[in-house]
């Protein structure tokens, strides 16, 4: 077995949770376990993303659902399915959409590095609205009516990032949004939790809904989920899947593909680089049970204990510690350690670099480092890293 030390890395102590680039959520036991049940036996993947995609549906209020790998891949997948449908010349063309619609509508304050995600797939977007709050020239946001009015012949869908503050409402752009037959893609990645999302997101009535599985998910890394309206997953299915069969031989589970809308086998689609393994299935599917099922709820108590324990060990620093959010937010408490900077003479984003540059590593979250706070989320730390936490922290402290 290869391990991180074999491979001249010393592993970090991860201060900042689920986050992509440090490596995600920890996977419980369960999961390991599905994935390594998973790796053991095999499985044709349409049968097996027919039945996860059933079990998803359930959970989520829609029609299908489908594993992806990663919401960013389930945006690229579901932007695929709204530009194709089961269009096999579409299909066989992409990212190169000329001739048909593509343009996704998208408030221009929602436009992110994900971007990329979506046009990927061939689409354009058109942006409306303003950033007026940020520009410091008026006190709008983006409104529903400037999404209508920007519908041409060549609109074929509407981008939406959901968020607890996310302008217009999503149920207003859908709104007008169906009004001309237009589907919405809503990224979801990281609403999750609460749980209530999983299936509240979708029954404003989105056509496709994007998570990531390996946010508080836990699932592996590499997962995410699509779910929403069935031709719309079934399209975004067969641009997935391997299609290297005969379409006489082929033969879908109806409630993923329906094959009689199909005159010719699409070959590979532009999804087939983000495919998803059986044993990843298999692991998102126990995390996604033991997500939506209350699992990970006792996890809050130790976690909060923890953050608890840190902050002591702080008391004597020239920092003040707060401990943020509550058990019903179903989402980790957080220590928020306020820097008195000048007293200390580092600054909050000097103390950062130190703390990632020594030994060991330690990462916290860097989202609030102009406001002179490390925070501390605790999802990835176990009992023996938080008062290493605290020592390194005590270390910087003193310079
Ligand atoms: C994390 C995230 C993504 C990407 O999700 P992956 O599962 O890592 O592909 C996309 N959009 C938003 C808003 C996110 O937070």
């Amino acid at each position: 077995m290869t391990s991180y030390q074999d491979l001249g890395l010393t592993p970090i102590i991860n201060a900042s949770g689920a986050v992509t680039r440090l490596g995600g959520a920890p996977m419980p036991p369960e999961v390991l376990d599905a994935f390594r049940d998973g790796a053991q036996a095999w499985v044709p993947l349409e049968q097996l993303q027919a039945a996860a995609g059933r079990r998803i549906a359930e959970l989520t209020g829609t029609d299908a659902g489908l594993v992806t790998a990663g919401s960013a891949a389930a945006l690229t997948l579901g932007t695929a399915a709204i530009l194709c449908g089961y269009d096999l010349g579409r299909i066989e063309r992409l990212p190169h959409c000329e001739g048909f619609p593509h343009e996704f509508i998208i408030a221009r304050e929602q436009r992110s590095g994900y971007d990329h995600a979506v046009r990927a797939a061939g689409a354009r977007f058109v942006e409306v609205g303003f950033n007026e709050i940020v520009s410091n020239a008026g006190v709008r946001r983006t409104e529903a009516w400037e999404f209508e009015a920007a519908f041409t012949e060549n609109t074929a869908g509407v981008f939406y990032g959901f968020g607890r503050d996310s302008q217009p409402p999503l149920a207003e752009v859908i709104e007008r949004a169906h009004r001309h037959g237009l589907p919405v893609l809503v990224d979801a990645a990281g609403e999750l939790p609460p749980k209530r999302n999983l299936s509240e997101i979708a029954a404003l009535g989105a056509d496709l809904v994007a998570f990531s599985g390996g946010k508080a998910i836990r699932g592996p890394q590499s997962t995410g989920i699509l779910c929403g309206r069935k031709d719309l997953v079934a399209s975004a299915a067969l641009q997935m899947l391997d299609m290297d069969d005969h379409l006489q031989l082929w033969n879908p589970p109806a409630d993923l593909v329906d094959s009689s809308k199909l005159d010719g086998l699409p070959r590979h689609g532009i999804g087939r680089p983000l495919k998803v393994s059986k044993e990843e299935v298999l692991a998102l599917m126990t995390a996604l049970e033991l997500f939506a099922s209350g699992g990970y709820d006792a996890d809050w108590d130790r976690q909060h204990t923890l953050l608890a324990s840190i902050a002591t060990q702080l008391a004597d620093q020239p920092v003040t510690c707060t401990i943020e959010g509550t058990r019903e937010a179903e989402r980790s408490p957080l220590l928020s350690i306020e820097i008195d900077e000048a007293g200390v003479g580092r600054s909050a984003f000097d103390i950062c670099r130190g703390l990632r540059d020594g030994s060991p590593a330690v990462y916290v979250s860097h989202g609030r480092l102009a406001a002179a706070t490390l925070t501390i989320n605790p999802l990835c730390l176990d009992d023996t890293q938080a008062p290493e936490l605290a020592r390194r922290i005590r270390e910087e402290l003193a310079g």
